[in-house]
C-alpha cells in the first residue's frame, strides 16, 4: 500500500520558490519551484551538490524561513500565512532540528541542553529531567549526562543534539548534514540512531546529506540540482514493510 493511501501528508509543498535580496541589485532566485510531499513515517534523504539549495529548502521545511512563492502546508498548517508567533509555535511542536555543528549551549550540561526545548514549552522540572534522561539513554549518552559540550566528542555532541531534537516528540526530525563534521565511524553511529528512530518509533525523518552512501541507505532519495528536484526515488522494498 502506498503512503498516499495511508495518511495525509506532513509536508506538502507546491511550486516553492525562494528568492534572496528581493528588489535589490543582488536579487537571486535559489529555489525555482519545488514540489515535495512527505508522509508520516517516511525517511527521506535530500542530496545535491553544495549550493544546490538544500539548506534553503530545509529552512523552509522547518518553518525557519518562508517561501517567496508557492504553497507549503506543514501538517495541514499554511506556513506562508502564519504569523511569527504561530510559526515558532508550529516549529516547537512539529519539528526537531539537528544541525551539522550541533548547536548545543556551552557551559551547561547535556541534560540541561536536552531539557531546554521542554522548558520553553512550559514543562515542569521533574518531567523535564525524566524525559531528558530517557532520551539520553536512548542515544547511549546517559553516563555523560552531566558533562558539558566541551567535554564531549563530536559524535557524543551530536547524540545529545538528537536527544534534544526529540524532546517535544516532534512529528518530523529535520537534520541538515548531521554527520558533516564527523568521521566515518562516528557517522555510522549517528546514522544508526536515525534508522532506529525510523524503524522502532516510526519517526518521520528528512535528512540532508551530500554523501551518496548515506543517502543510499534511506528508503527515499530526493535529489536537488540548481534549486530544482532532479530526481525523487523510492525503494519499493522498504514500502511494503514500513
Ligand atoms: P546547500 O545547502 O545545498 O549547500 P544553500 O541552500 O545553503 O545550499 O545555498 C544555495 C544558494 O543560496 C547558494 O548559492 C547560497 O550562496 C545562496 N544563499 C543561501 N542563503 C542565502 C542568503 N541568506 N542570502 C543570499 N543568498 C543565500
Ligand atoms: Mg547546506
Amino acid at each position: 500500500m502506498s503512503y498516499e493511501a495511508r495518511s495525509a501528508p506532513l509536508i506538502e509543498m507546491r511550486g516553492i520558490v525562494k528568492t534572496y535580496n528581493i528588489g535589490k541589485e543582488n536579487e537571486l532566485e535559489i529555489l525555482h519551484g519545488i514540489d515535495l510531499t512527505v508522509h508520516a513515517g517516511e525517511f527521506v534523504a535530500i542530496v545535491g551538490e553544495s549550493g544546490s539549495g538544500k539548506s534553503t529548502l530545509m529552512n523552509i521545511i522547518g518553518a525557519l524561513d518562508k517561501p517567496t512563492q508557492g504553497c507549503y502546508l506543514l501538517d495541514g498548517i499554511d506556513v506562508r500565512r502564519a504569523g511569527r508567533d504561530e510559526m515558532s509555535e508550529v516549529r516547537n511542536r512539529k519539528i526537531g532540528f539537528v544541525f551539522q555543528n550541533f548547536n548545543l549551549i556551552r557551559r551547561t550540561t547535556a541534560q540541561k541542553n536536552v531539557e531546554l526545548p521542554m522548558l520553553y514549552a512550559g514543562a515542569g522540572s521533574r518531567r523535564r529531567e525524566q524525559r531528558a534522561r530517557e532520551l539520553l539513554d536512548l542515544v547511549g549518552m546517559e553516563t555523560r549526562r552531566l558533562h558539558q559540550p566541551n567535554e564531549l566528542s563530536g559524535g557524543q555532541k551530536q547524540r545529545v543534539a538528537i536527544a534534544r531534537s526529540l524532546v517535544n516528540d516532534p512529528a518530523i526530525l529535520l537534520a541538515d548534514e548531521p554527520t558533516g563534521a564527523l568521521d566515518s565511524e562516528t557517522s555510522r553511529t549517528v546514522m544508526d540512531i536515525f534508522h532506529r528512530l525510523h524503524r522502532d518509533q516510526g519517526k518521520t525523518i528528512v535528512l540532508i546529506t551530500h554523501s551518496q552512501d548515506l543517502a543510499a541507505e534511506c528508503p527515499r532519495i530526493v535529489k536537488l540540482k540548481d534549486g530544482r528536484v532532479a530526481a525523487d526515488q523510492r525503494k519499493e522494498s522498504f514500502h511494503a514493510g514500513a
